[in-house]
């Protein structure tokens, strides 16, 4: 159903959103771990540098554009692929969560953060089987760990940031059964409205990224030089082929 293509030797997984959403809940009845990583710039980056990272991103059983960069390095290969991001994946596995009374667990952001989350999302979906939430700050990442194991949940969503999130994912997945983990970034922050999603009109012209930068100037210097680079470097990369 999917086919994978590598950007600058890092994999990304082309399927329609629908697809990937069938994927994690085939793979929640079939009893299979699924981790999912919605992989920006920033993150293919990262793994150029980090061999850990980059051993998780080639073992992801599902690799999903997020971020246009992505996009458009796909582009320049010829391939038209929709955006599939962290945060409308999330939202889409939460409501499939209430749906089909799947166990999830939530593990990130700040204890304020995680706490109106829970209380907003069982607002919502008065039948959401939250079986595990903490929040991302914490030094007894074993303990954790094993918490999570025994709340056995089927959908599990990792708000560290990456690359945090996606080496928790990794681990777990030798100890969890017929769960899709997903890194999701800081969804929960936007979830819970301690932060402003940008508005619809930035994100169909692909520019969230921007506004998140404007909101948020600190994350500027992850953005430059990283995704002039990365741009630079898909150019390249289509030109070789
Ligand atoms: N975070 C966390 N523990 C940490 C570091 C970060 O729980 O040790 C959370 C942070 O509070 C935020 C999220 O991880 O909610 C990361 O958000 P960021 O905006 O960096 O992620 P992005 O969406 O850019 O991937």
């Amino acid at each position: 159903m999917k086919k994978r293509v590598y950007i600058q030797g890092f994999p990304v997984d082309i399927l329609s959103y629908a697809q990937a959403l069938e994927y994690a809940k085939n793979a929640i009845y079939n009893g299979e771990n699924m981790q999912v990583i919605t992989i920006n710039p920033e993150m293919v980056e990262l793994a150029k540098k980090n061999k850990d990272f980059a051993d998780i991103l080639k073992h992801a059983e599902l690799v999903v554009p997020d971020g246009v960069g992505i996009k458009i390095a796909l582009k320049l290969k010829g391939i038209n692929q929709e955006r599939i991001g962290g945060i409308d994946y999330s939202r889409s596995l939460i409501e499939l969560c209430a749906r089909e009374n799947l166990r999830l667990a939530l593990l990130g952001a700040k204890e304020e953060v995680i706490t109106s989350l829970c209380e907003k999302l069982k607002t919502e979906f008065s039948n959401l089987n939250i079986v595990f939430s903490h929040n991302g700050y914490f030094d007894n990442e074993n303990e954790i760990l094993e918490e999570i194991k025994k709340s056995r949940p089927q959908v599990l969503l990792c708000a560290l940031g990456a690359p945090k999130q996606e080496i928790i994912n990794y681990r777990l997945k030798e100890m969890l059964q017929g769960c899709t983990m997903v890194g999701v970034g800081g969804s929960f922050d936007v979830f819970s409205g301690h932060v402003q999603r940008a508005p619809i009109i930035w994100q169909k012209l692909g520019l969230e990224w921007l506004y998140r930068t404007i909101k948020q100037p600190e994350r500027f210097k992850r953005i430059f030089p990283t995704l002039p680079i990365f741009l630079f470097e898909s150019i390249m990369d289509s030109i070789k082929k």
